[in-house]
């Protein structure tokens, strides 16, 4: 099914079967998974109906119109964005059928564990160990910053098998059951007093050979994939005009006129076409993505937001005037998402700073852009051939 006006009406039919206000919510996400409804370009009985990516926003508007029940992609990008793309791209036909439908209803939510203590952006370094042990590999080590460790049932695991190859050549990719009592999560208490991520550490973990997604040792491609998804994840969202950031200092401008300046006036005419601009771009990329897998153009994508999120809270903070100093509760949270919009400009100012850093830093993403995009020399790096063993760490 390619067409517009076809998926239109397998949506109205669906939408026949299925009256969003008298079915349950889970059972309702469930029949609209397995109609093919979810994500459209997904293969067949997996959520999908191998349509073009881009009509996907036709879908999710005729269902959002009929006041439809949505999967939570808030509480759950890790797995949507991240996840989801790996284990279609890298994982059997069982493990497929195990993970995407229950990912994607939201019954299951996903984490990952990628960045550690001594490995963040030069994440090939990483240090968790994978033994091989029988059917299983026994996983030791520590993982940081892990976003909604705490609520995920599945977490997206590398982790070093091979301590002799080079770095980037000695790891793994598994599947790693959070709910394992070997796993454990504490929260870390971040700028903006919640605690959306934690740090997890992995004390002698089992996990099945059969969670183990792409071949062992080929963990390197396989996360790759599953990072170039994040940053068109975080950073190429599918969202309307003055929405978002933009759409908050617009509002605030809309409403209090006695805060307004001639310079104010140019600041936030600049932001807008930015933001415009930005959201344009983010939306020719999913149109590229329809016909392949994300490129390195997704880290301009996410290096634009992320600039221009710090930007324009900035500028809220400062239109605000001392109503954008005050800040609404400082007590340890666990946020059920991460959401900008529902709280004050101190929460958006501080939390747009996380912008810059999670899904990889702005000066590592210019890094990918100076070298695969614009083919610029790369960076000297001289342990790409040496036995991660022996690096110093
Ligand atoms: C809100 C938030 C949520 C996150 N969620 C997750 C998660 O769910 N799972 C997960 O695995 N990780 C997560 N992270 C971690 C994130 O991916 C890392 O913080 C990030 O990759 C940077 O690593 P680092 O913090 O170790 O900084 P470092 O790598 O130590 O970098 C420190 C500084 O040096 C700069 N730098 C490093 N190398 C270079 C270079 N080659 N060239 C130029 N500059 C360089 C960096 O840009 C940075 O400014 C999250 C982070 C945040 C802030």
């Amino acid at each position: 099914m390619t067409d517009t006006a076809q998926l239109r009406s397998a949506v109205r039919e669906f939408l026949t079967e299925h009256d969003p206000s008298t079915s349950d919510r889970l059972e309702f996400l469930r029949a609209r998974f397995d109609a093919g409804l979810a994500w459209v370009n997904y293969p067949a009985g997996l959520g999908g109906l191998d349509a073009p990516r881009e009509l996907q926003q036709v879908v999710d508007a005729e269902f959002a119109a009929a006041g439809a029940p949505d999967n939570d992609p808030a509480g759950n990008g890790i797995g949507l964005g991240m996840a989801a793309p790996t284990i279609l791209r890298f994982g059997t036909d069982e493990q497929r059928n195990r993970y995407l439908r229950p990912l994607w209803t939201g019954e299951e939510i996903w984490c990952q564990l990628f960045s550690e203590p001594g490995a963040g952006s030069d994440l090939a370094a990483l240090a968790t160990r994978a033994v091989r042990d029988g059917d299983d590999w026994v996983v030791e080590g520590q993982k940081v910053w892990t976003s909604f460790a705490h609520k995920a049932k599945w977490a997206i695991l590398v982790a070093r098998s091979d301590p002799d190859a080079p770095k980037h050549k000695g790891l793994s990719y598994f599947v790693c059951d959070m709910t394992d009592p070997n796993v454990q999560v504490r929260p870390l208490r971040q700028i903006t007093g919640e605690a959306e991520f934690n740090e997890v550490f992995l004390n002698g973990v089992r996990i099945p050979d059969s969670q183990r997604l792409g071949e062992v040792g080929q963990g390197w491609q396989v996360a790759m994939g599953t990072l170039m998804n994040e940053r068109v994840a975080i950073g190429g969202g599918n969202t309307g005009r003055e929405s978002g950031m933009i759409g908050v200092v617009s509002q605030e401008w809309r409403e209090n006129p006695q805060n307004r300046t001639p310079a104010a006036h140019d600041r936030l005419l600049q932001l807008w076409v930015e933001a415009e601009a930005t959201r344009l771009t983010g939306q020719r990329l999913r149109q590229q993505l329809a016909v392949g897998t994300p490129g390195p153009e997704g880290s301009a994508v996410k290096l634009a937001f992320a600039r221009l999120n710090q930007e324009i809270s900035g500028f809220e903070v400062e239109l605000a005037g001392e109503r954008g100093l005050e800040y609404d509760d400082w007590t340890l949270r666990r946020p059920e998402n991460v959401a900008f919009t529902g709280r004050g400009p101190g929460y958006r100012y501080l939390r747009a700073k996380g912008n810059s850093i999670e899904g990889g830093t702005s000066e590592v993403l210019r890094n990918v852009i100076a070298e695969r995009v614009l083919g610029l020399p790369p960076e000297i790096r001289t342990d790409k051939d040496v036995p991660w063993k022996e690096l110093p760490r």
